[in-house]
């Protein structure tokens, strides 16, 4: 048990209360409910692989989205973390390749050019077929700066760089929007 509560404690938001209920609730759930999770667990590493067209984790290279011969090779769609290809690809609206970071620049946290994959990128971009990239990083001063700087040193190439509308979520309300999002929401205002 304290072994399982150790281990449950170094996964991201789960303190030491969290830890315990989960172990107590695994030591009194049917039998099957902590096999399936065992199984899950090893299989996820043995059988999880990185996409080597965009970086994805898949549970095979390439992967769907990137074999799939109906998609638009001329269009490249950025993304921080595999979550976010999956968000994107959940909104039906893109039909082109992604290409996963692996993070955002974050110098505070020692995140640098280094550690995400900005000359796969570069390379992708220089092959050739690539017209536009699209930079869906997260809106916030990390994900800013990260398209701002991949912009800066592929823009040599010729492509159009585009970045995702940020402003007004669906169903939101103006008055009670923060100032940063209602400017946003006007600055990246559309044409009726
Ligand atoms: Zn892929």
């Amino acid at each position: 048990m304290d072994r399982l509560v150790a281990s449950f404690k170094r996964l991201p938001g789960i303190g030491e209360k969290s830890a315990t209920r989960l172990t107590f609730f695994l030591l009194s759930a049917p039998d099957q409910i902590a096999a399936e999770l065992a199984d899950a667990l090893s299989r996820l590493k043995r059988e999880t692989v990185l996409c080597e067209g965009c970086y994805d984790l898949t549970d095979r290279s390439p992967c769907r989205l990137c074999a799939d011969d109906q998609r638009d090779d001329s269009v490249i769609c950025v993304v921080e973390e595999p979550g976010d290809l999956q968000a994107v690809e959940r909104s039906g609206q893109f039909k082109g390749r992604y290409h996963v970071l692996g993070g955002a620049l974050s110098p505070l946290d020692g995140m640098g050019p280094n550690h995400l994959r900005i000359p796969e990128l570069e390379r992708r971009v220089r092959s050739g077929t690539i017209r536009e990239v699209i930079f869906a990083t997260n809106p916030n001063a990390e994900g800013e700066a990260t398209a701002g700087y991949i912009a800066e040193r592929i823009r040599s190439n010729g492509v159009a760089l585009s970045r995702i509308a940020c402003g007004m979520p669906l169903g939101g309300d103006l008055e009670y929007a923060d100032h940063v999002t209602v400017g946003n929401s006007i600055e990246n205002r559309r044409k009726l």
